[in-house]
């Protein structure tokens, strides 16, 4: 099969999470997700840790350099040489543009995709108040429609599942206000270069990957 680079683009709580995990299963490539990658960093306690987790609980951006050299890093592993998918980057026309130059190095921004996942902000809020995740090994559920088999309990890990602070429903308002200023451009920006698909995100995950498979191909 080709190699496959895609970017998908959506708002919070659109459930690019899940779609992420299921579409790289299905294409055998990674997942690159920078909201995990900065979860993941900021467990450590430096100056620098404790900065960015403060913006990311208000819901705010972290510096585009930071996810610049994360990005860059990332992208050099030798297991995106078979293709991957990233999911929350990039988050602003100059992420984007930074993206585009990085891939442009490679020789594969031709061969990018971006899908983007669309749900209303009314849905959306709906949504991420129900959503509990896992601090262990980071699965999500949803309380209503994809809740866990013992409650609050990860079905994978047997973990206490939280809502994460930016889950919260001040903290969703402003990541939707973060969303539609910064981020919606990015979509623009895809659709510019003619590389945009667009896939409904109101249905149940497996539809919703059925529908994205298809468009993909
Ligand atoms: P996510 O899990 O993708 O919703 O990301 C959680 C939080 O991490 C966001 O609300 C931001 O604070 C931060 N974050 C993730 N990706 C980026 C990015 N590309 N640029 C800036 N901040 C980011």
């Amino acid at each position: 099969m080709s190699k496959r680079f895609i970017v998908l683009l959506g708002p919070p709580g659109a459930g690019k999470g899940t779609q992420a995990k299921m579409i790289s299963e299905k294409l055998d490539i990674p997942h690159i997700s920078t909201g995990d990658i900065l979860r993941e960093s900021v467990k450590k306690d430096t100056p620098l840790s404790r900065e960015v987790k403060q913006v990311m609980e208000k819901g705010e951006l972290v510096s585009d350099s930071l996810l610049e050299q994360i990005i860059k890093e990332r992208l050099n592993e030798r297991d995106c040489d078979k293709g991957f998918l990233l999911d929350g980057y990039p988050r602003n026309l100059s992420q984007s543009e930074t993206l585009k130059a990085i891939l442009s190095e490679k020789n594969i921004f031709g061969d990018v995709v971006a899908l983007e996942i669309s749900v209303s902000d009314d849905e959306i809020v709906q949504r991420l108040k129900n959503r509990r995740s896992c601090p262990n090994c980071g699965m999500v559920y949803n309380l209503v429609s994809n809740p866990p088999k013992k409650d609050a309990i990860c079905d994978n890990c047997g973990y206490q599942l939280v809502l994460r602070d930016d889950d919260k429903e001040e903290t969703v308002r402003q990541r939707l206000l973060v969303y539609h200023q910064k981020t919606e451009p990015v979509i623009y920006f895809f659709e510019k270069f003619n590389k945009l698909l667009k896939v409904n995100g109101n249905g149940t995950p497996e539809k919703i990957l059925e529908e994205v498979l298809e468009k993909l191909n």
